[in-house]
């Protein structure tokens, strides 16, 4: 706390309203604290499988380079994504994970007296970045849970700086198909800066439109993506957004020279090139959908029907009790109530065995005694 009123009083408007993110706890700062082993956590949508051996390949190579900065232009990796989206690297923008372009976004396009647009139970991260500028926060109501398009098209005004739309959406795990979203993007005055982060994109393919493909349409457009999800790379922090080169020239005002780390770089463009594991990645995430949605079903639990690697589980009474005997018998969930969602938790998918583990956890805590 500050204790010093005289300093409290001249923080940068929008500081003084914000609350700090609160991450999912460690694994070994739990186990730490509970006194616990083998405990299994499911709680920060992070890839069972890890990730590609031709990611950790890089990395050991790229240890002997640590003592130098990385390439501040990120040169072969944005070439490599380009190659991969099929646009020019100059619309390639890296960020010290996805989360650093939000912010870089906000920065750029909002200021007080702006507004910021996003959905009721949508990413944290956008309020935090919104308000840390001094924007205002506009929220439009959920529908089902998931984005009130229409809501949101409501409410922009001729303030309105940013819109950001998660696709599918943390932590509720909607979606939104091509034929609601293009409207809707087609309907927004083009000085509208919108975002589509897309951080679980690849857990979508098939069911999903990829904004990408909107990107020449679209001057105000970007996209986001993320190689902390599908691609297993978290703790590296390392994501990107596609956008038309003039917008990317304006992110790139307000990047830090070296944002992007060498051995994030050089493991990312290395798991770019192994989309086999992906492909495991997101067949992996199926089958472990399928098993807790069964799981669930039979315990009588509903859930939010998610695009994602997670699933929002309604308990039908607070959650927190749950999240509390869940932990105590090693099984790591987050509690959404921050969300707004109070009687869900929401459980990241597993390997089959973790899953498993969770379900036979949740079966004994819940069955009466
Ligand atoms: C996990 C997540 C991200 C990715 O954050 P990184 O900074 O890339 O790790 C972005 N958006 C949403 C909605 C997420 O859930």
């Amino acid at each position: 706390m500050l204790s010093d009123t005289a300093i409290a009083a001249k923080i940068a408007p929008g500081i003084a309203q914000l609350q700090p993110y609160q991450p999912g706890k460690p694994l070994s700062e739990l186990e730490r604290e509970l006194g616990i082993r083998d405990s299994i956590k499911l709680a920060s949508n992070e890839n069972p499988l890890g990730c590609s051996p031709a990611a950790r390949a890089a990395l050991q190579c790229g240890i002997d380079q640590v003592a130098r900065y990385p390439d501040g232009g990120g040169f072969a990796l944005r070439q490599a994504l380009a190659a991969h989206h099929r646009v020019g690297s100059d619309w390639i923008t890296l960020g010290n994970g996805s989360n650093d372009l939000l912010d870089m976004i906000a920065r750029v396009f909002l200021y007080p007296g702006r507004e910021s647009l996003f959905s009721q139970y949508a990413f944290a991260v956008y309020p935090i970045s919104s308000q840390a500028v001094g924007a205002t926060l506009s929220i439009a109501p959920a529908h089902d849970y998931g984005h009130h398009l229409t809501a949101m098209a409501e409410r922009v005004t001729a303030n309105t700086g940013v819109v950001w739309i998660a696709n599918p959406n943390n932590p509720t795990g909607t979606h939104l198909s091509g034929e609601q979203l293009y409207p809707f993007l087609a309907a927004l005055p083009r000085e509208v800066i919108v975002v589509i982060d897309e951080a679980y994109i690849e857990y979508a393919a098939g069911a999903h439109p990829d904004a990408t493909q909107w990107l020449p349409e679209f001057p105000n457009l970007i996209v986001t993506r993320t190689f902390s999800k599908a691609y297993g790379l978290a703790g590296l922090r390392i994501g990107y957004s596609l956008s038309h080169p003039a917008i990317a020239e304006l992110l790139n005002r307000v990047r830090q020279p070296f944002n992007a780390n060498a051995l994030a770089q050089a493991a990312a463009l290395a798991a770019l090139g192994d989309q086999a594991f992906i492909a495991a990645s997101v067949a992996l995430n199926r089958a472990g959908m399928e098993q807790l949605q069964a799981g669930f079903t039979a315990l009588g639990l509903c859930y939010i029907p998610s695009k994602g690697n997670f699933i929002a589980l309604d308990l039908g009474r607070p959650a927190a009790a749950i999240d509390q005997a869940l932990l105590r018998e090693g099984c790591i969930t987050r509690p959404i109530a921050g969300y707004g969602l109070p009687n869900h938790l929401r459980i990241s998918i597993g390997s089959e065995a973790e899953n498993a583990r969770l379900l036979t956890t949740l079966a004994g805590l819940l069955a009466p005694c």
